[in-house]
């Protein structure tokens, strides 16, 4: 089984798009994982029947037991992140300050504070329209444990494809270059990189890979929109021969990619797309060189 994480250096250049439509063409070679957990999307196109659902706990957070407590404040004088309150003379635990250190409890007097698991979001097991298993989740309001959830996610999604047999996890990973992309990363197989030729599309793409580069993993690149800068779009290719990324497709801009995300479809689906057959072609490359 082999694990391919599409990423990009910064939101908007059509890298879930792009997932979602090698999903379609992968049919039930691959299992899906949606690990930009932060801003999961990708049901919106495949829309999943959701399986199974289960909370996930990462951390912990302080509860104040107010029938024990004294309102004594050595709690709140010992919290270096301000995650005590105290409203009309009643001290209490503020959930999206609390880093769940255990510090309170310890000075606590009357053993009054408890540190329980903290629920940071709910992950899915779910079958998209294609009946395939996609792996997906979302992260709570303020939660910061991303990097934790999408190393689940991965997990979960790799268990499927060897219990059935699959020889591909795809992989939707974050924008950016922070914790989630390091988890979605580690383990990986194979990176493709979505850019667009963009000032900061070109910017963005040199440092994510620096990151791929870090975990000698081997990349390639789509460039999305590459008819719209072709100055650009020129200068990218010369990074990508530096480096020795592979250069995978030129998608021309076309507006059946929006045309495909109202009607809740992939582009791949749509008839008159004109990026369709490019993308079965970088599909059958990434299987020839994954493979
Ligand atoms: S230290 Fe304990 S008793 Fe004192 S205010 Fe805090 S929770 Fe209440
Ligand atoms: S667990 Fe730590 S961060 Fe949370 S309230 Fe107690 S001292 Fe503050």
């Amino acid at each position: 089984m082999k694990e391919i994480v599409i990423i990009s250096g910064k939101g908007g250049t059509g890298k879930t798009s792009i997932t979602a439509s090698f999903a379609v063409l992968g049919g039930r070679d691959v299992v899906i994982a949606d690990c930009d957990v932060d801003a999961a999307d990708m049901h919106i196109l495949l829309q999943p029947e959701i399986a199974k659902t289960e909370d996930f706990y990462s951390g912990e957070l302080a509860v104040i037991d107010q029938d024990i407590c004294t309102q004594c404040g050595k709690c709140f004088d010992v919290c270096r992140f301000d995650a005590i309150d105290v409203k009309e003379g009643i001290h209490l635990v503020n959930d999206l300050s609390c880093e769940g250190c255990g510090y309170c409890a310890r000075v606590c007097p009357v053993d009054a504070i408890t540190n329980i698991p903290l629920n940071v979001g709910k992950w899915h097991i779910s079958n998209t329209r294609f009946n395939q298993p996609f792996v997906h989740a979302k992260l709570g309001i303020g939660a910061d444990n991303s990097g934790k959830l999408v190393a689940h996610v991965k997990n979960v999604a790799k268990g499927i494809a060897e219990e059935y047999n699959r020889p591909f996890v795809l992989v939707d990973g974050s924008p950016g270059v922070g914790c989630p992309v390091v988890s979605s990363l580690s383990g990986a197989n194979f990176v493709v990189l979505v850019t667009e030729p963009t000032v900061s599309g070109l910017h963005d793409l040199k440092r994510v890979y620096e990151l791929v580069h870090k975990f000698h993993l081997k990349a390639a690149c789509i460039i999305n929109k590459s008819d719209l800068n072709t100055d650009k779009t020129k200068e990218i290719i010369e990074f990508l021969k530096k480096e020795e990324i592979i250069h995978l497709a030129n998608l021309p801009y076309d507006e059946s990619f929006t045309k495909a995300m109202t009607d809740c479809k992939t582009v791949v689906e749509l008839e008159d797309s004109v990026i369709k057959e490019t993308l079965t072609q970088a599909w059958k490359d990434i299987k020839n060189i994954v493979g």
